[in-house]
């Protein structure tokens, strides 16, 4: 090596690995078995101006309720908020921040964004991340401090029974689904807010991010961060329930009521963790009966796969009896 190469590898491995420090500085805040916990500035935040932007969009007197400290804005800061509210209005908040590509790659991109990065772009929608980046000294007055405490609060509440449950409830899941557990850890980020339905899961890889705003009962957290994660295992397209549910409803010339398979997964994720729940003591009803999510489904679902979950019926049994009951 030459004395001018050494002196360009000098000049450069500093720099090397400050960028590497960067890319790393943001830690996970927990780690498990199978799982990664993350708290992002941004990623909160923009989950944050899309919900308020849609709930204004629907009822623009709530501003008081979405946000309390409005009268905490001088004239500027409050001409900024409603151009960031209305630039979301206009071009985001009717997708779906799960289906949507242009929300997606804002995900994707955000989530790797460092907490105390200053200067932003995002080549995609740049009127955008300027507004982030000129909202974010107010997000970090008014909301961040709120938020990152009730996400830490709900993270380490959580976080023991998770650690003491994973390698029962992914054996169990993916014993039921029929389907490789990830091999690699499932990156998890937690925000005050998610999508409509608190929490959503992209698959590839699997990144879920999940809310802490409302706190449902001790063990909900818990299912729900389950349930996210089983999206990997079944999906509508996806995994040996979907396969079956169409090979069988094909066969049998049954029809597939609608997102059936999700049905089975909320009951899947739900059940194992329930099991789990009441074995520490803890009396627990399912998410989907507590908030009745697939009401018209759910006697068919205990009938059809209860004898499925006591091992006395085949995966293959159970659903095509679940097919034959919903018709
Ligand atoms: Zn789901």
């Amino acid at each position: 090596m030459s004395r001018f190469n050494l002196y360009i590898l000098v000049l450069i491995f500093p720099t090397i690995l400050s960028c590497q420090a960067q890319e790393n500085s943001q830690q996970a805040v927990a780690s498990t078995d199978h799982f990664e916990f993350y708290i992002n500035k941004w990623l909160n935040q923009h989950h944050f101006l899309f919900q308020m932007a849609k709930t204004l969009a629907k009822d623009s007197t709530k501003v008081k309720d979405v946000f309390p400290q409005w009268g905490q804005l001088n004239v500027e800061e409050q001409k900024l908020t409603t151009a960031l509210l209305t630039h979301y209005q206009d071009n985001w908040i009717a997708n779906s921040l799960l289906f949507n590509g242009g929300l997606y790659r804002i995900k994707r991109t955000i989530t790797y964004w460092q907490d105390d990065r200053e200067s932003l772009s995002y080549k995609e929608d740049p009127e955008l991340a300027r507004y982030w980046s000129e909202f974010s000294p107010i997000y970090e007055r008014l909301f961040w401090p709120t938020h990152r405490k009730q996400n830490q609060k709900v993270l380490q509440h959580n976080l023991s029974r998770i650690k003491a449950y994973e390698a029962q409830a992914t054996a169990r899941l993916s014993q039921l689904s029929q389907e490789p557990w990830p091999s690699s850890k499932i990156r998890v980020d937690v925000t005050f807010l998610a999508d409509w339905a608190g929490a959503y899961t992209t698959t590839n890889p699997v990144h879920i991010v999940t809310s802490t705003k409302e706190e449902g009962p001790e063990g909900d957290w818990v299912e729900t961060l389950f349930h996210e994660a089983s999206h990997k295992l079944i999906g509508a397209r996806r995994g040996k329930v979907a396969e079956l549910i169409q090979s069988l409803a094909e066969a049998e010339e049954l029809n597939i009521p609608r997102q059936l398979w999700h049905a089975v997964l909320f009951y899947f994720a739900g059940a194992v963790i329930k099991d789990l729940l009441v074995a520490d003591g803890i009396s627990y009803e399912l998410y989907m009966l507590r908030e009745n999510v697939f009401g018209a489904y759910q006697e068919a679902l205990g009938k059809s796969l209860e004898p499925y979950l006591a091992g006395e019926d085949s995966l293959e049994t159970a659903l095509k009896d679940l097919l034959i009951n919903l018709q």
